[in-house]
């Protein structure tokens, strides 16, 4: 049962349930092993504006940023590329796990690279402000709650000046091999980005009544948000399965939502960015999968 995510013992039978769901609904697992084009292609560049505070999510326009972009301008804008973690773990395998060392390295090539780990705060602020953002920005990403997302990645990231993005399924709280509360609330402090990653695991498709869209991200959010002390503004989907219902939904909600490799949707570009699943690989091959699913990131 997906309602028994923390369960140790259903944890492996989720995992096959979740890559069954991820094939047949049709999304890749764009991996540094599978690199390969998208089909979308990289538009416009950013213009600098005058830094101020992010938007809030429900503003129709801010005068001190701006107007705001519309969806067809944001959908042609430069894609900035993301990346996508699961378990980062020894003694397991599959394509939703790095080892420990593996994830130092991919770490240590983005910085010795030139990399700078921009927040989805930036990521917003670049889509619809055209704000500027440092060279060669990237956003680290994590989904479901794992505890070595605190124990290792947020150490590690910390150590080159990174900050990640923790995608949180709220059902985990303090459960077993997931991150207790005060773990959330300790990333949100060191700066890190904390965001939602639904209640249970439930796909966004599912969601059919008022009471499911309570379930899953009303009521999770705003206990998410009372355990990080700050707004809970950004979404991953779970299973990365969006439709355009949902997606516009989710708007209503989040300034910006992300799915997995899936094509956007060039309606609602803000609540369906795309990220990469990074599985077990070498540096050099990440490198090629970021620049064979986003385009040559520019330099300096
Ligand atoms: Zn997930």
């Amino acid at each position: 049962m997906l309602t028994l995510w923390p369960d140790n013992k259903t944890t492996n039978m989720n995992r096959k349930f979740i890559i069954l769901c991820a094939v047949l609904l049709g999304f890749t697992v764009i991996g540094c092993n599978k690199a390969k084009k998208t089909t979308e292609k990289s538009g416009a560049d950013t213009t600098a504006v005058t830094e101020k505070e992010s938007a809030t999510v429900n503003e129709t326009s801010s005068p001190a940023n701006g107007p705001k972009n519309s969806a067809s301008v944001i959908y042609a804008k430069q894609q900035v590329p993301v990346l996508c973690y699961h378990r980062i773990e020894n003694d397991h395998k599959g394509d939703y796990t790095v080892s420990p060392a593996t994830f130092s390295a991919h770490m240590k090539v983005l910085h010795d690279s030139g990399y700078h780990s921009i927040s989805p705060a930036k990521l917003y602020d670049y889509l619809v402000y055209n704000k500027e953002l440092p060279a060669k920005p990237i956003l680290i990403t994590f989904d479901d709650s794992r505890v070595e997302h605190s124990v290792i990645a947020a150490k590690v990231m910390e150590k080159y000046g990174f900050r990640g993005v923790f995608f949180i399924m709220t059902i985990t709280y303090n459960k077993k091999n997931y991150m207790t509360t005060d773990q959330i609330a300790q990333l949100a402090k060191a700066g890190h980005t904390v965001g939602l990653h639904s209640w249970d695991h439930t796909m966004v498709t599912k969601y059919k009544e008022e009471a499911d869209w309570q379930k899953e991200v009303v009521a999770p959010k705003a206990k998410l948000e009372k355990i990080v002390g700050m707004p809970v503004e950004y979404w991953a989907y779970p299973n990365g399965v969006f439709d355009h219902k949902g997606a516009e939904e989710l708007s209503k909600y989040f300034k910006l939502s992300f799915s997995l490799s899936t094509k956007r949707d060039s309606i609602v570009p803000l609540q369906t960015v795309r990220r990469i699943i990074v599985p077990d690989c070498s540096p050099e091959r990440l490198m090629k999968s970021i620049h064979g699913s986003f385009g040559k990131v520019k330099k300096a």
